[in-house]
């Protein structure tokens, strides 16, 4: 093929993304108006429409209303011509996550299963995660890929775990799981696949923190609209600041780590009973022991909070299991606690708050797939 021939067909390529990402980001559009706004020729926009429409991946759906004339066909991609599959790995239980191109969870289910570097455990898990997918009728060729975020660092290239202390995943393989399941896989830390979901719902953020307060606590930088991963991949893991030298036993081995304080498990410790019940309990305003604990566990957090903004001048996202049962008091209450003693006021607009719960690095690590698949049309 000459020179003249490749630049042809990379300029169609080009053309043919350039009429999709429209249509992607517009969600509902018609023709006149891509050929409008990326001020291409009607016979050029007509065609990659036809292409487009044949591969599938876009559709007419409805008409918009007319002042008069025809009615334009309403235009939008098609959201599931593709799915991507994304699982939390937790020490007893899985969460499986289907995700469409919109990065939308339409499907999310937990399986109880305990974690035991073992063949079997592996089989099990790749058996749930096919049951998963054959309950949504999904054809094979429309899974993206199964991306697994783990509780634990993740080697440079991917393919271990290199630091799994607290489900003892140490050296878990990318082929434990990829061996077993006939789709591409890979593995993610938990907190950075998180913080990859929040910076998707947020993606005008620059730069920010993510706490991610689960079972046990996580974190992640995102700067310059990545997700830092940090020269051994550690970046972010701030539940290992240390809070308090004399403080509780961490699993790291160390005292009186964030995690002690700022865990989900921690707090369930301290009330004696799963975040379910404690929540309700709290809101009714009855009981001081309970309203002790809660605030003994903002004002750790909002201490973190107050410190990290001294290293990352960023919006702050609070994510995870514990982000959906914040209300509002508890915001204020946290950027009163953090003003009291910071030299730098930090609003209240900077605090987000996450909505996607324990599923949160679940989809976050499908939308790996979904986002390398957009750039690919
Ligand atoms: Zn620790």
């Amino acid at each position: 093929m000459d020179k003249q021939g490749l630049t042809t067909i990379e300029l169609k390529k080009i053309n043919k993304g350039k009429v999709y990402h429209y249509i992607y980001k517009e969600r509902l559009t018609s023709k006149m108006r891509i050929v409008t706004d990326l001020q291409m020729g009607l016979s050029t926009v007509s065609h990659n429409l036809a292409i487009l429409e044949q591969e599938g991946l876009i559709e007419r759906n409805g008409f918009f209303d007319s002042t008069g004339g025809r009615k334009a066909h309403a235009i939008r991609i098609v959201p599931d011509v593709r799915i991507s599959i994304g699982i939390g790995i937790l020490k007893d239980r899985i969460h499986l996550a289907s995700v469409d191109l919109y990065g939308k969870a339409v499907c999310m289910d937990t399986v109880s299963l305990s974690y035991s570097n073992t063949e079997s455990y592996y089989r099990k898990a790749a058996e749930s995660i096919e049951r998963f997918i054959d309950g949504q009728h999904y054809k094979k060729e429309k899974i993206l890929g199964v991306s697994i975020a783990a509780q634990g660092i993740i080697s440079p290239d991917g393919s271990s775990v290199t630091y799994g202390a607290i489900m003892g995943n140490t050296d878990m393989k990318l082929t434990d799981f990829s061996a077993r399941l006939p789709y591409p896989c890979r593995l993610e830390h938990d907190s950075k696949a998180a913080a990859y979901l929040e910076h998707w719902n947020h993606e005008t953020l620059d730069s920010a923190i993510v706490l991610l307060l689960n079972q046990n606590l996580g974190g992640a930088i995102i700067t310059n609209h990545q997700v830092h991963q940090g020269l051994t991949m550690h970046s972010g893991t701030v539940e290992h600041i240390c809070v308090n030298p004399d403080g509780a036993l961490c699993y790291c081995g160390n005292h009186g780590c964030l995690e002690t304080c700022c865990s989900a498990n921690a707090l369930e410790a301290a009330a004696g009973m799963p975040a379910g019940e404690f929540f309700p309990l709290l809101r009714e305003g009855k009981n001081p022991e309970l309203s002790q604990i809660w605030d003994t566990y903002l004002k750790y957090l909002a201490f973190a909070m107050r410190n990290l903004n001294m290293v990352i001048d960023s919006p702050i996202i609070i994510s995870g299991y514990l982000a959906p049962y914040l209300i509002e008091k508890d915001i204020d209450f946290l950027i009163k606690e953090i003003n009291q003693s910071a030299p730098f006021a930090f609003k209240k607009e900077h605090i987000t708050v996450g909505t996607h719960g324990q599923y949160t690095p679940a989809v976050g690590a499908a939308l790996f797939y979904i986002d390398h698949f957009i750039q690919s049309v």
